[in-house]
Formats: structure tokens, sequence, C-alpha cells
């Protein structure tokens, strides 16, 4: 076999199982359609590490939640160089008669291990979150959730694996896969043929069709849309803390979410789709989104609004589908993803390992594993005195590319050795093009500095991959 394991998808699953799996004397491959990692669901969430109390104790996605915040908190967030803030988190009620659920959210907690919860009243609320509505009355106080880049954790974990030995082929779209008598696969993707022992399908949306094609019975996934409205960072100190409502039915609500990189986000609604491309955000879902914030926070307003997009949960049921398929041996399903899949990819990824070891996948530890990544430098995250001795060391940090996200040149530089391919990857690693401008006086620099690092003429680069070109070349 060509592959001891080959992934499908490169999300924030994909990518944890895959670093997860480069521990090990493996032979690894990830295959992933788009042009680069996290350009599926992993890129548009909330961003919010979750403490895991919003899950019923039965539920897979619940433990699952809990041990990823504490594997992140506890080794990930270190070790790979992530900027991740345990801001915490308030659950807040409106009326008094529903105190009972709060105690009741604080045992479902406490039995799935998340520590430290206290119930705090008004007058905690005032000292500690002024701009609260009138109409709050209590709250739960959670301290282990946070926030964090959800693209920069994917980049952080593929970027790793790749460290540690795995290969990863983007723009390479799986097409078939032929079940071998004698076990295994031969996956048909990117006009190749690839022979693997093991099979495991992290493909998100789409992780009921791979699982079809493998000859597994079919499950449907169902995206769950969610728009979410990005505010100015003049409102960055709003909230100390990531604000929920309690949850209603299979959601958390509308929240009032602090992002790593400052800006304020309210959001998101929940509402099945069932076309899996439909990311549009609607005149409805900005109302619903408003209404819920401002009941949280009443200064909200539609002027601070900056960006918006929709992002689509992919659901199948209520939890997630994590299991070894045994009328497809050798196919393990990582599907069914929804929320908190960002905060348990990391135990979603160990939980998979394991599947593949009680398969007979033989788990032999490397001699030397790489498990620190060195933090990427962030001009808007460090201090003035730092930054001039960056410049004093190279003076491409002292070149600003973007004036609204303050991101020098040598930051796109190092982006595009660490693997950025398109204008998108560029954005998501540095967060040029991401401020009120979107991209209106750093583009043609950006495009200029990639045609010098990739050697590609600048007909050739794109926003997303294939067929989003910025320049039209006429001769074609
Ligand atoms: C609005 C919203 C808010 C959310 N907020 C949070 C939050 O705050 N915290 C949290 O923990 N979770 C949150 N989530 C959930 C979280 O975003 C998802 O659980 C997680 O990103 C799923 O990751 P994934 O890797 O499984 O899927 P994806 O990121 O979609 O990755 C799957 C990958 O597979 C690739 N692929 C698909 N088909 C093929 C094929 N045929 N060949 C090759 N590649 C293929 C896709 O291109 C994609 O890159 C939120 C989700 C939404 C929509």
């Amino acid at each position: 076999m060509a592959y001891d394991v080959v992934i499908v998808g490169a999300g924030v699953t994909g990518a944890a199982i895959a670093r997860e799996l480069s521990r090990y004397r493996l032979r690894l491959l990830v295959l992933e359609k788009e042009a680069e990692p996290a350009f599926g669901v992993s890129k548009s969430n909330s961003g919010i590490i979750h403490a895991g109390t919003q899950n019923p104790p039965t539920s897979l996605k619940g433990w699952l939640c809990v041990e990823g915040n504490r594997l992140l908190r506890e080794e990930l967030a270190q070790d790979l160089g992530l900027s991740f803030t345990q801001c915490g988190q308030l659950v807040v009620i409106f009326d008094e008669a529903d105190r009972p659920r709060l105690e009741e959210i604080r045992r479902d907690g406490e039995a799935m291990g998340v520590k430290g919860m206290s119930l705090v009243d008004r007058k905690w609320l005032d000292e500690n979150e002024p701009n609260l509505g009138p109409e709050v009355k209590a709250a739960l106080l959670v301290p282990s959730a946070g926030i964090i880049s959800p693209y920069r954790f994917v980049y952080a974990l593929a970027e790793n694996a790749v460290r540690n030995g795995a290969e990863l082929r983007a723009s390479c779209r799986v097409t078939g896969i032929t079940r071998i008598e004698k076990g295994g696969f031969y996956v048909e993707a990117g006009g190749d043929v690839i022979e693997t022992r093991f099979l495991v399908n992290a493909a998100g949306l789409y992780a009921d069709e791979i699982s079809a094609m493998a000859g597994a019975p079919t499950f449907r996934i169902t995206p769950r849309k969610g728009e979410e409205y990005l505010l100015d960072k003049k409102r960055e100190h709003m909230t100390g803390r990531i604000i929920f409502p309690l949850p209603a039915g299979d959601s958390k609500g509308i929240l009032v979410i602090k992002t790593s990189d400052g800006n304020p986000m309210i959001g998101p609604t929940a509402h099945e789709t069932a076309d899996k491309t439909d990311l549009s955000t609607t005149d409805e879902g900005l109302a619903e989104v408003l209404a819920g914030a401002r009941r949280l926070i009443p200064s909200v307003s539609k002027d601070d609004i900056i960006a918006y997009f929709a992002g689509l949960r992919p659901a199948s049921g209520k939890d997630f589908i994590i299991r070894h398929e045994d009328s497809a041996p050798g196919l393990v399903n990582a599907a069914g993803i929804q929320s908190p899949g960002l905060t348990a990819a990391p135990a979603i990824a160990v939980m998979v390992a394991d599947i593949l070891k009680q398969r007979g996948l033989r788990l032999e530890p490397k001699e030397q594993f790489h498990r620190l990544r060195p933090k990427p430098v962030h001009l808007f995250q460090v201090p003035l005195e730092e930054t001039r001795h960056l410049i004093e060391k190279d003076r491409a940090y002292g070149d600003i590319v973007c004036r609204c996200e303050l991101v020098s040149a040598q930051e796109i530089r190092d982006a595009v050795k660490r693997g950025a391919r398109t204008m998108d990857g560029i954005k998501f690693r540095t967060r040029a093009q991401a401020g009120r401008c979107h991209g209106g006086f750093c583009t043609t620099r950006i495009m200029k500095i990639m045609e010098e690092e990739l050697g590609l003429p600048a007909t050739a680069i794109t926003k997303r991959g294939p067929g989003s070109e910025l320049i039209k070349d006429e001769r074609k």
C-alpha cells in the first residue's frame, strides 16, 4: 500500500487528525479539494473554544468538547504558537424563573469535567460587564471558554503535520473510491489513483457523499446555516467575555462574541438549508442577530457592522458520527461535525487514532516528533518596543502593506513560505485585506509579493483558487 492512512478534508477535523497521526511512523496523505486548507466550514465560524457546558452529558460532542478545550488550553496553544485567549463566558438569564436552568447547565458541565463555574448576580455583572442590558438578571460564569482564530488554528495543525512528514495535496478533489477485496481502498483524486489501507472521512459538508462512495450505509448531512456580523474594532471593549443567552433547541442562541483579532462579532443564526453552497446573508438574518445581540448589549448598533458572512454547520442529527464502518472495513467516518467541532477537533483526532489502532493500525511513535511550531509574527499583536527590534533585524517588518490591520511585507512573505497560495490564504493567515477598506489599498502590493515569492505571473494569482483570478489574461 502506498499509504497507511488517507484523510479526506483539510478542515480543522482532518488537520487535527493528520497532526495527531503524524506522531507515529505512518505514511499519511491529506486530500483537500480546495486550493488551501481551512476553506470549508472551518473558516466561517465564531472561533469560540467552548467550555462544553451547552451540550448534554449524554452526547459524544459534549465530552469531546470538554476534552478538546482541555487539550487546546493545556498543550496545543503553547505547542503550536496559537493566540488563544481564555476570556471565559457568561450564560445569562432574563428571568429569575430560569435560574434552575443555569443550575442544570452547571451540573451537566461538572459531570463532564468543566471546572471553576459559578453563578453570578446582577451586582457582579454591573461591576464586571457594565454594558449588559437591564433585562439580564444573573448568569453562569464559565472561565475555561476562550477564543481563537479558527483558520490560523487549522494552518498551525496542517503545517505541523506536514513538518512531521504528512503529505498534503490541495486542489485535489476525491471523485471516486473503490474497496480493494483483500483490504484497503483505491481513492481517485486529482487525476491519480491512490492506494491506502485506511481511509478517514473528514469531508465536512460532503462527508455523506464520501462515506457513500466508500460503500458505507449512508447518512445525510443537512447544513444548518449561521449568519455572523463582525463589528468595528472600536467596539473591542464592549464585553470582556463571550455572552450567551440560555440555549434554545439545537442552537446556543445569538451571542456577543469576542474574536481573537479584537473585533467583536454578533451571531450566529441557526436555520436548516438544503443547499450546501448557500453562504448568503439575509435581511431577516441581520434583523434576528441585531435583536438577539441588543437584548444582551443594548448599545450594539447596525452602524458598527463592518463585515458579514455565513457558515454552514455540517449536521447529521444531533451528534457527531465518529466510528469505524464495519460495512466498509478500513473506513473511519469523522462526520456530522457541527458545533462545537472547532473545539472538539483535537479530541476527535485522539479518538480517531484510537479507532484506527483497534482496527489494526500499528501506532509506533516516531523517534523525533516535532511537537513545537514557532509562533508567526503578527505586528498587530506585538508591543511597540518589540516591533522596533523586529524592524532593526529585518527592515521588511517596517514596510507596512495593510494599513488597516498593520501587516508588514515580511508577514506576507512569511505566510507564503508557510503555504499561502491565494489572496484568501494570505488574509486568513495575516489579516491583510480584513480591515475596513477590505483590501482596497493592499491588494496590488500583496499580489506583487506573491509574484516574487512564488515566481508566478500576476494573472495566475487567485482569490481562492482556479476560477477566481484577479487579473484576466486577455490572451486566453
Ligand atoms: C456559523 C458557525 C459558527 C460556529 N461556531 C463554532 C464555534 O464557535 N466553536 C466551535 O467549536 N465550533 C463552531 N462551529 C462548528 C465548526 O466550525 C465545525 O464543526 C468545524 O469547522 C468542522 O470542521 P471540519 O473539518 O469537519 O469541516 P470543514 O472545515 O468543512 O472541512 C472539510 C474539508 O473537506 C473538504 N472536502 C469536502 N469534500 C471533499 C472531496 N470530495 N475531496 C477532497 N476534499 C473534500 C472541504 O473542502 C473542506 O475543506 C461553527 C459552525 C458554524 C457554521
